[in-house]
């Protein structure tokens, strides 16, 4: 690894080397995130955009050079990343925009932007030989371990909410996670999560805490301004729970400019469940401090009372100039049958959180019709078909006759 220079406290400042820490600043414990450092030099002579014109690997392993991995001989064979980017021109027309690109991450090989951060989680297990991760998760980042866990034979220990929707936990069975249920939030889930992984040693795929996925996740960011020929767009629009899909893009922003590869950031738009919205609070107050809240969002993989990244969560939007948006859940049901209807992407709730602040933003005037604005859609819809029926309303049911047809034909259709 000698692109990566160490890990770097975003509390202290303080730098590490790879074999110094496995996850946290030891002066910070959990709250002391580490950020992996780069030699952009050294990666900018290994990384061109000629060479990335010519890669054949329609994957995030075609970013490898900007991983922090030593061997791309362990990385998991699952196909994760390079989803599609659509321009949605209906979409953008219905909100009086002109340039608006959906970001289909619900196309991972288990249904959610997660994938990015368990690939590489996944990978740095292999390479400290671990046989065993652990995880805590609302929901999809437990079911995107188990898979990409399950595609090189590593077991999984896996701590979900007893509130997680069915979808997700069925994932977690099929892949063959062992899997422990908390009567309790998923805060709480996180916190058992972290002890246990103390007390079997098993690795920790938590989000947050282990410093390597984020840089999976910031992927999606490398993809976004590749699939737009490296012309940045102004604004990207992402949902926000713990904070680290918004805080892995923004490195990955930085990445792109540091090499030289764009020339501005753009906008990070944080959207947050109104019952959930408590990174979007400390970012109205100015201030890095949050206020723990006990979440009541639909939105399950959003709905988090104590954000784990929100140091990078807030400056990711303090830094860009961006802003923090809350949405209702009623909102967040109306973005998922627009998107749909729209656009043809089918998001669960969390997943069309992102558009869901951009409507809204559109409709107060906050957004310039030529402004180039990119929704990430982070999972796919198939995993909360609850909230999915919620959102549409039941189907019509009739008797097998002409007769019943041609009543509901008349009265209701
Ligand atoms: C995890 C997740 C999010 C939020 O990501 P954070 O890193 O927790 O902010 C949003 N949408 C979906 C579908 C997710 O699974
Ligand atoms: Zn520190």
């Amino acid at each position: 690894m000698d692109h990566v220079k160490g890990l770097k406290c975003v509390l202290c400042g303080a730098e590490y080397s790879t074999d110094d820490i496995l996850y946290v600043c030891p002066k910070h414990g959990s709250e002391g995130i580490v950020d992996v450092i780069y030699d952009y030099d050294l990666i900018g002579r290994r990384l061109t955009k000629e060479k990335l014109v010519a890669c054949r690997d329609y994957s995030i392993w075609r970013y490898i050079d900007l991983l922090p991995l030593a061997d791309s001989s362990l990385i998991p064979p699952l196909q994760v990343g390079w989803t599609p980017l659509y321009k949605a021109d209906r979409l953008a027309e219905r909100i009086g925009l002109s340039h608006v690109w959906i970001k289909d991450d619900g196309r991972n090989p288990t249904a959610s932007f997660k994938d990015r951060a368990s690939a590489v989680g996944v990978a740095k297990a292999r390479e400290l030989g671990r046989e065993i991760i652990t995880a805590a998760s609302t929901g999809n980042a437990a079911s995107s371990l188990a898979g990409l866990a399950a595609s090189v034979g590593i077991e999984t220990y896996i701590f979900v909410p007893e509130t997680a929707p069915q979808a997700k936990i069925a994932q977690l069975l099929v892949f063959g996670a062992h899997v422990i249920m908390v009567r309790g939030t998923y805060d709480q889930a996180f916190d058992l999560c972290l002890q246990a992984s103390e007390e079997y040693g098993w690795y920790s795929r938590n989000t947050a805490y282990n410093p390597y996925l984020s840089e999976g996740k910031k992927t999606a960011a490398l993809e976004v301004c590749e699939q737009l020929g490296w012309q940045a767009p102004d604004k990207i629009f992402v949902s926000v729970g713990d904070g680290c899909i918004i805080g892995g893009l923004w490195k990955g922003l930085k990445d792109l400019q540091a090499l030289g590869f764009i020339d501005r950031l753009p906008q990070l738009i944080g959207v947050q469940a109104e019952g959930s919205a408590v990174l979007a609070e400390a970012w109205e107050r100015s201030s890095e401090e949050i206020k723990p809240i006990v979440p009541d969002t639909l939105a399950d993989s959003i709905s988090v009372g104590i954000p784990r990244d929100r140091i990078k969560a807030l400056r990711a939007v303090r830094e860009t100039e961006g802003e923090y948006v809350t949405v209702s859940d009623e909102e967040i049901l109306d973005a998922m049958l627009v998107l749909a209807r729209s656009a043809a992407v089918f998001a669960e709730p969390a997943g069309a959180t992102g558009y869901a602040g951009l409507a809204k933003m559109a409709r107060e005037g906050r957004i310039d019709p030529s402004e180039r604005v990119v929704v990430l859609v982070t999972g796919n819809g198939l995993k909360d078909v609850k909230s999915a029926i919620q959102a549409t309303g039941a189907p019509h049911l009739i008797e097998p006759s002409m007769d019943d047809l041609k009543r509901l034909m008349e009265t209701q259709l």
